[in-house]
């Protein structure tokens, strides 16, 4: 057991370096919050040997676990204070993008329209001692205005559009990392919130699961 652990932890050092860093995800904290998340407990059991590959995994309920450069490439541009920082996430999925968030910021809240894998992620995350967190089941796409406003909102899902609801709930200077774009496939965006609008950039392509609610995708 101990000698399989310590393979992960090398798998884990593998994938920071040669599919992370080697990228360009730079930020020190969350190369360093890669290397300690035990990925492999975020998949089921089939997949372990799979964990620290280089792609997205199937989770159940039809939802994916992001692919590891995709997970620390939207932290590092969230930018997340280094003290204090409150971080919105929507869809809560494995738990994973939730665990490397709890690294670095000081709370995060996630939702997660799934009560099942919402249950897992939390077991899973209690598991590993990660207690800055909060749970909610349901529709993502109208935020958790009641403890707004956040440092950033990172969306891990793909939307048509930024849900209205969300930009008012990002403070001066924060972040909205989301996948915007049709079903089929979408562009990585960071929004910034400034005095008067929102500063927008596109980041790369990517194929997100869709972000199904209210502000979001109808349910098909
Ligand atoms: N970060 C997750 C990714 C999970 S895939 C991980 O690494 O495991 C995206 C998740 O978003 C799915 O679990 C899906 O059920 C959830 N989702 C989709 N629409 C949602 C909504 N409106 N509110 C909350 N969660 C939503």
């Amino acid at each position: 057991m101990a000698a399989q652990e310590d393979a992960f932890a090398e798998a884990r050092r593998r994938m920071v370096e040669e599919q992370i860093a080697a990228r360009g995800v730079r930020d020190a904290r969350v190369l360093e919050a890669m290397r300690s998340v035990p990925r492999h407990l975020f998949v089921p059991p089939k997949y372990a040997e799979w964990a620290y590959g280089d792609g997205p995994l199937p989770i159940g309920n039809g939802q994916t676990i992001s692919q590891p450069y995709i997970v620390a490439l939207m932290t590092e541009l969230l930018e997340i204070p280094p003290q204090g920082a409150r971080v919105l996430e929507i869809g809560t999925g494995s738990g994973y993008q939730t665990a490397i968030l709890a690294h670095l910021a000081a709370e995060v809240f996630t939702i997660e329209r799934h009560a099942s894998l919402a249950a897992e992620a939390k077991a899973r995350l209690r598991r590993l001692g990660l207690e800055n967190v909060h749970f909610r089941v349901g529709d993502g796409t109208l935020g958790w205005p009641e403890h707004a406003p956040y440092d950033g909102i990172l969306v891990t899902a793909a939307a048509p559009e930024v849900p209205p609801a969300l930009p008012e709930q990002v403070r001066l200077g924060g972040h909205i990392v989301i996948p915007l774009g049709g079903r089929g496939g979408q562009t990585l965006e960071r929004w910034t919130r400034r005095e008067d609008d929102f500063e927008r950039e596109s980041i790369i392509p990517v194929a997100f699961v869709p972000l199904v609610g209210k502000q979001g995708w109808p349910e098909t």
